[in-house]
């Protein structure tokens, strides 16, 4: 089988309520960088980068897609370095890797539908085929002046559907933010998770504050709390509390992930496979971190095709620490409104009181919606 060619999309909708998380950029649109692989067989695999679309579109266009034309799309290994030596002198980390990502992705599902076979199953097999969903959202939006009663309306909301974990962002000064995450704490059930993500928006200081207060509440995690280019702030607070500390959705290639392990800065590492290198590139970090006894919660924040993938990598992670018991592996299910993520395939990914299951079908187990994409896609 040979790569006959790779066509990118970036499709774009704007969203009705803009919103923030700390980082106080605005989100008022929601956008998709897909890529398409065809085969001379007629194969076609899906697949999508994290990150500014455009970017990651001419970045496949111009560099990634040359290098891998007419090779064999069974070859991801070789491919995926192939492809990082065309951006490794130049962004080692970042937008070329979130688009080799999107390649990698895409290659992995033509190899499953090639040989009829799910994603996951070709990574080894499934070593969970269900995750306990958390509903990621509380995010900041621009006419809420009063962040508290909404706060807490949209945990309930989560709670009702059946969700058994809730992720709140942060971004407050301390004293106010312990507020307002105090009163979603108290509001959820007791048998309801409440994680908070601060998207590296406090300095050491504020971290240790709220840190030992989030610790007494018994949060799930602490994610972001610091700068992601100071991993010791990241080690002196993992040394001063006991509530996990989390972080990693923008780290990429598993050289970056090395060093936070090395570092021993985090407790949970989130890589996101649409941008950490791919399927290829996650297994690796996923056995890596496996191997120093660091838990791996991937971060997952995109279209239908980027969950699909997600959850593949997710059943193949090795179970860490291997146990009767395992602890049950988390999928990060991102709750803003998203077209494409619920409306681009014609099998959405869905959770039944909060537990979603792997999907079964050949390749990453979706048929995408053409008609979405003729719809949406502006380049
Ligand atoms: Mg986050």
């Amino acid at each position: 089988m040979k790569i006959t060619g790779v066509t990118t999309y970036v499709l774009r909708t704007s969203v009705d309520k803009p919103f923030t998380s700390a980082r106080g950029w605005w989100y008022k649109t929601k956008n998709a960088m897909l890529v398409k692989v065809s085969t001379d067989e007629g194969i076609e695999g899906w697949g999508e980068a994290y990150g500014p679309a455009e970017v990651t579109k001419t970045v496949v266009d111009t560099l990634l897609a040359p290098s891998i034309s007419g090779h064999n799309p069974f070859d991801t290994d070789v491919l995926w370095e192939k492809m990082y030596q065309r951006v490794e002198d130049y962004d080692p980390q970042g937008f070329g890797v979130a688009a080799i990502s999107a390649v990698d992705i895409a290659l992995w599902d033509i190899m499953g539908k090639a040989l009829n076979r799910p994603v996951y199953a070709l990574l080894g097999g499934a070593h969970r085929k269900t995750f306990r969903a958390y509903a990621t959202g509380l995010y900041f939006s621009a006419e809420e002046g009063d962040f508290n009663t909404p706060a807490v309306e949209e945990a309930l909301a989560y709670q009702e559907q059946g969700f058994t974990g809730v992720k709140m962002k942060i971004a407050l000064p301390p004293k106010e933010e312990l507020k307002r995450v105090q009163q979603v704490r108290q509001a959820l059930s007791d048998d309801v998770e409440l994680m908070v993500d601060a998207n590296h928006g406090y300095n050491l200081t504020n971290a240790l504050f709220l840190g030992k207060a989030f610790e007494e509440m018994g949060l799930a995690w602490f994610e972001e709390p610091v700068s992601p280019h100071d991993l010791n702030a990241y080690a002196d607070l993992r040394n001063k509390l006991q509530i996990p500390l989390a972080g990693g959705e923008n780290a990429f290639t598993r050289y970056a992930f090395k060093d936070i392990i090395e570092k021993r800065a985090m407790d949970i590492i989130q890589p996101d496979v649409c941008c950490a290198g791919g399927i290829t590139e996650t297994k690796k970090i996923g056995q890596i971190a496996e191997a120093f006894g660091i838990s791996v919660i991937p971060h997952v924040w995109g279209s239908a095709v980027g969950l699909h993938a997600a959850l593949h990598v997710m059943a193949a992670l090795p179970p860490a620490p291997h146990s009767w018991r395992p602890v049950p592996m988390w999928m990060e299910y991102e709750q803003t409104e998203n077209p494409f993520r619920d409306h681009l395939v014609q099998n959405p990914v869905e959770h039944d009181g909060g537990i979603v299951r792997v999907p079964e079908g050949p390749g990453l187990g979706f048929s995408i919606d053409e008609k979405v994409i003729d719809r949406y896609r502006i380049s």
